[in-house]
C-alpha cells in the first residue's frame, strides 16, 4: 500500500492526469463510468490510497472503501434507474483483475435488452 503510484492508471484517473467521467468523489474515494460499460452506467470505485488488492489493503482503507458503496449505488439509482445492481470485486489476475489498483465495479442490470443503447 503506498499514497500514489506514479505508474498505476487508476492513480493517474483520481489524480486527473487521466480524464474519466465522474460519477462520485470525496478526500478518500473517486469513482467513474468504466471506460467498458458492461452495461450502461458501470462504475468504479477506488480508494485515493494505492493497493494493489484487497490483501494489500489495511481495514481502514478497506472499511472507507467499503462504507462509500452505497452512496455510489444510490447515485447509479437515480441517473440510471437500473432493475438491479452486482457489486463485484476482483482479486489477481486468475479470478480477473486486469487493473491492479483495488476497485469495486458497480453493474447494473435493466429488464429490457437494449441497456447499451
Ligand atoms: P478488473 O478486470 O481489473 O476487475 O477491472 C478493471 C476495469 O478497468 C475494466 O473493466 C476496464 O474496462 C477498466 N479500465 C481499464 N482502463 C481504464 C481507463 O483508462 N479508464 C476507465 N474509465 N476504465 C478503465
Ligand atoms: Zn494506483
Amino acid at each position: 500500500m503506498t499514497e500514489q503510484q506514479t505508474d498505476c492508471i487508476f492513480c493517474n484517473i483520481h489524480s486527473k492526469e487521466i480524464p474519466s467521467a465522474k460519477v462520485y468523489e470525496d478526500e478518500d474515494v473517486y469513482a467513474f463510468l468504466d471506460l467498458s460499460q458492461v452495461t450502461k452506467g458501470h462504475t468504479l470505485i477506488i480508494p485515493k490510497t494505492h493497493s494493489k488488492d484487497i490483501y494489500d489493503t489495511d481495514e481502514e482503507v478497506a472499511s472507507r472503501l467499503f462504507s462509500r458503496v452505497p452512496v455510489v449505488a444510490n447515485a447509479i439509482k437515480k441517473a440510471f434507474q437500473p432493475s438491479g445492481l452486482n457489486i463485484l470485486n476482483n482479486n489477481e489476475e486468475f479470478a480477473g483483475q486486469s487493473v491492479f489498483h483495488l476497485h469495486i465495479h458497480l453493474i447494473p442490470r435493466y429488464d429490457h435488452q437494449d441497456a447499451l443503447g
